[in-house]
């Protein structure tokens, strides 16, 4: 009893925190929805985010109530953070990513860009948040100056980070390589969102995996090249090849708990040069996407036991197997997940809704990971909230509405409200207990 009513009476303070604070949200709207437009007519490839952490260190060099925060610039590269020290209490990391996607936009927006970026292989592309990495950043920076504005509602230390090439998946890492964790602050809790199909207006959160783990490997089988018309001179790459991607399609449906999820695609094979010449060697691409640690480490030894008993069988030389890419798991820490359902459930009523597993995959746990901080990752919803629900009720929302890297990706400027809101009330659910 005494428990409950303590909690009662920290969920009193909290909403009256999240009031306080939340008074500023009118007057800052046309702020706000001003930088959005900005941003989203300005986007810039991963790693190349020069001029938007600029207007980031700008905006919160700016930003009343907050003249005394540390403003730390150019972790792995790009990356920018702002500390804002107010007090006693537990410290909470906010992480917004910052990049676009060489996407050729057609949303007919007045604010639509029309730049372009230098792809990794030198040629020009066209550029576009079409990931609304713009409306994280737009938001996160909303609700610091928020936050900052009203210094007396909360006590602790916030922490906002600005993170380069999501899309690459590289970025994360890259900060954690440039001294992350000396740094800044060791946060107590790290939260992040995403902007995603849905009704704007709706925040949508769960315990658990909830973005999948993602490994990319490449595989180079070599064989014994030599003409067409003798292939007992040779080892064929090819039949060895053919024979290994069918085979590890075996993995899933014979190796893997039919509870669990776990993907295996060969999404790239490429051998020889002609029709009469048996090759040398042949190479195979393939992505792995799991739910859960046990589940990937077996098809990972599997893939591996799968590619080398295949070249014996064939008599050829060892393979080589190169990981890519990697990305954990992104799974929702229960207590944390908890905590930031109750504060949604106070202060959004049933506009919170349960967040389904996304088969993508996303970097932000690895900043988390790298102080040992738990975390809540949750999405909140991008389009007209009628034609949603109606959607949804007639099965076709899939297809009635853009998803995330559509050219035609365009969240409402009214979905920016929740996404500031959600920051504001989940950062108070630790910061909002003095
Ligand atoms: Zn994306
Ligand atoms: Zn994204």
């Amino acid at each position: 009893m005494a428990q409950e009513q303590r909690t009662q009476r920290q969920m009193a303070q909290q909403q009256t925190a999240v009031a306080q604070v939340l008074t500023g949200l009118e007057s800052g709207r046309e702020w706000y929805q001003d930088l959005y437009r900005h941003l989203h007519a300005h986007p810039e490839l991963s790693m190349a985010e020069f001029a938007t952490a600029e207007r980031i260190v700008t905006e919160l060099r700016a930003m009343a109530g907050a003249e005394d925060a540390e403003i730390v610039s150019r972790i792995g590269n790009t990356g920018v953070a702002a500390i804002l020290r107010n007090g006693p209490g537990p410290c909470v990391l906010l992480r917004a990513d910052m990049d676009a996607l060489p996407v050729r936009e057609d949303t007919g927006l007045a604010y639509a860009s029309t730049a372009t970026g230098i792809a990794p292989d030198g040629s020009t592309v066209p550029v576009m948040h079409a990931c609304g990495h713009d409306a994280h950043i737009t938001c996160q920076l909303a609700a610091y100056r928020l936050l900052a504005a009203r210094r007396e509602a909360w006590s602790g230390t916030l922490v906002a980070l600005f993170q380069p090439a999501e899309e690459a998946f590289d970025g994360a890492q890259t900060m954690v390589d440039d001294g992350l964790v000396d740094r800044i602050p060791k946060p107590d809790v790290a939260l992040a969102q995403h902007v995603l199909p849905g009704a704007a207006g709706t925040v949508m959160v769960s315990p658990g995996a909830i973005m999948a783990a993602c490994d990319d490997i490449a595989i180079t089988l070599h064989g014994k090249g030599g003409h067409g018309s003798a292939p007992h001179e040779t080892i064929d790459p090819v039949v060895l090849t053919a024979a290994t991607v069918m085979r590890l399609q075996t993995i899933v449906s014979r190796e893997v708990d039919p509870n669990a999820v776990a993907v295996i695609t060969v999404g790239r094979m490429e051998a020889g040069t002609k029709n009469n010449i048996i090759p040398e060697v042949a190479e195979i691409e393939l992505t792995v996407r799991t739910y859960d640690e046990r589940v990937r480490e077996r098809a990972l030894a599997a893939i591996e036991r799968v590619v080398f008993a295949e070249a014996l069988a064939s008599g050829a030389p060892e393979p080589e197997i190169r990981v890519v890419s990697r990305l954990p798991l992104t799974a929702n820490d229960p207590e944390v997940t908890e905590r930031v359902q109750r504060a949604f459930a106070a202060h959004f009523g049933d506009r919170m809704r349960p967040m389904d597993p996304e088969a993508g995959s996303e970097d932000f746990g690895i900043i988390p990971d790298a102080f040992g901080a738990p975390y809540c990752y949750w999405s909140f919803g991008a389009h007209d909230p009628d034609r949603w629900d109606s959607a949804v009720r007639a099965g076709t929302a899939g297809s009635d509405f853009p998803d995330c890297h559509s050219p035609r990706f365009a969240p409402l400027l009214d979905a920016l409200d929740t996404g500031v809101e959600a920051m504001v009330v989940a950062a108070l659910a630790w910061l909002g207990r003095p």
